[in-house]
């Protein structure tokens, strides 16, 4: 059963108050809470288990060494990884699709190939490829948004062609909450060519439980804080071949098999791509915090964000002057938007001092600002602990930012 007050107990930092009010987050598109299962997981790690991974013979190294490989199995069953190996430890989305481009362009990207990514990426899903786009004389293309913030698919078959190598979009849109029809997506890709598909599943994680089986993509990144584990530890899930065939992004100790002073052999993937000491704590955390989801159960969690959702909607479009960025009918507790031409920084101090927490900004997609002509958005993102009546606190906080404001 889904008890939320049960759920909110297991969150220390929201019995917190905020210049003297109750918190209320919603800025959970940039980064999750952490329920206490996770905090006790990093406060045991460190009063119990802490030694380092992998080299030691002593118990407490085999121990932790033990624990590590054992996060590492939570996470491929998560997301139905066929192997283990498939799971490299990063520190962060941003990480991975940085090692993805990395080790990518190295070895598959010539002068004239292309890269389709979407209009609606976040920076790291776009910067990375425009930077070994420029180093390889490579081609950039983007596939378009329309105004209801969903990606223009018919566009598709004019984009690929046959020197496209791979195609890089985000699940869901982080600014617009737009849940891409990835599958559908990827069958598409598969007909029309050969390319790599890479998911960039930072905004899904906290949301859906993603099966890179049934995606059939060959990379999807995440980050460990959005999905209520710590900060500091991602994802690159990547089909075995791929990692068998790139090169060690970063080298050093951990990645390797033998080295002598002319050369070094590497180690077999995911080590291959672990350089140096890792987030052991942040793999541990992030195990855990999968964990404690999966007992809630995603069915559930998107039931209620729904719910928190459809209320929020409305609750908005009675306030005049309010234009919502993101009106897909597919999309995820992710409100943004603008109220007249009151600057989105404006609205957000003033919620800060009623105890809510937004964000207001580009949310690091300002070619999404771009396309709406806007300076950025206020974003409201709810995750399975919010509740309605928080959603009533900030909608009075708001109207109050607004007389203000005008
Ligand atoms: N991709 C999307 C869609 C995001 O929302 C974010 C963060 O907001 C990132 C990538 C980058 O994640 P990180 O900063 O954890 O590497």
């Amino acid at each position: 059963m889904f008890d939320i007050n049960k759920i909110r107990s297991d969150f220390p930092i929201l019995n917190r108050t905020v210049n003297n009010k109750p918190l209320v987050y919603f800025d959970n598109g940039a980064t999750g809470q952490k329920p206490k299962q996770v905090i006790d997981a990093l406060v045991n790690y460190y009063s119990n288990q802490n030694s380092n991974i992998h080299r030691g013979v002593h118990t407490l190294s085999r121990e932790i060494t033990i624990a590590y490989e054992e996060a590492r199995q939570t996470i491929a069953s998560h997301i139905n990884a066929k192997q283990v190996s498939e799971i490299v430890f990063t520190k962060g989305t941003t990480e991975s699709i940085n090692l993805v481009t990395y080790c990518f362009g190295k070895i598959e990207l010539n002068e004239g190939d292309e890269i389709l990514i979407t209009e609606m990426e976040h920076h790291s899903n776009i910067i990375p490829w425009q930077i070994v786009c420029e180093e390889k004389k490579a081609v950039l293309k983007y596939i378009p948004i329309n105004e209801a913030g969903e990606l223009i698919l018919e566009k598709l078959p004019q984009l690929i062609t046959s020197k496209t190598k791979l195609v890089a979009f985000t699940h869901i849109s982080n600014t617009l909450g737009t849940i891409n029809p990835v599958k559908e997506m990827i069958v598409q890709i598969r007909s029309l060519c050969k390319a790599a598909v890479l998911i960039d599943g930072a905004q899904a994680v906290p949301h859906l439980k993603p099966d890179v089986q049934d995606l059939d993509c060959d990379f999807y990144v995440f980050s460990g804080h959005k999905l209520f584990g710590p900060t500091g530890v991602g994802i690159l899930y990547a089909k075995q071949h791929w990692l068998e065939k790139f090169p060690p992004y970063q080298t050093g100790g951990g990645t390797i098999k033998t080295v002598t002073l002319e050369k070094t052999e590497f180690a077999d993937p995911p080590l291959k791509f672990e350089a140096g000491t890792p987030h052991i704590e942040g793999g541990i955390g992030l195990a855990a915090a999968i964990s404690y989801v999966n007992a809630i159960g995603f069915e559930a969690i998107q039931k209620h964000e729904n719910t928190l959702l459809d209320y929020a909607t409305k609750k908005l479009l009675e306030i005049e002057d309010i234009r919502i960025y993101g009106t897909s009918k597919h999309k995820t507790s992710v409100l943004s938007f603008n109220v007249g031409n009151i600057h989105p920084f404006d609205v957000g101090s003033i919620l800060d001092k009623y105890g809510v927490a937004i964000r207001s900004g580009h949310h690091c997609t300002q070619p999404i600002c771009k396309f709406y002509n806007i300076p950025g958005t206020i974003r409201a993102s709810f995750a399975f602990y919010n509740t309605v009546e928080e959603i009533d606190v900030f909608i009075a906080a708001l109207k109050k930012a607004i007389r203000l404001l005008s």
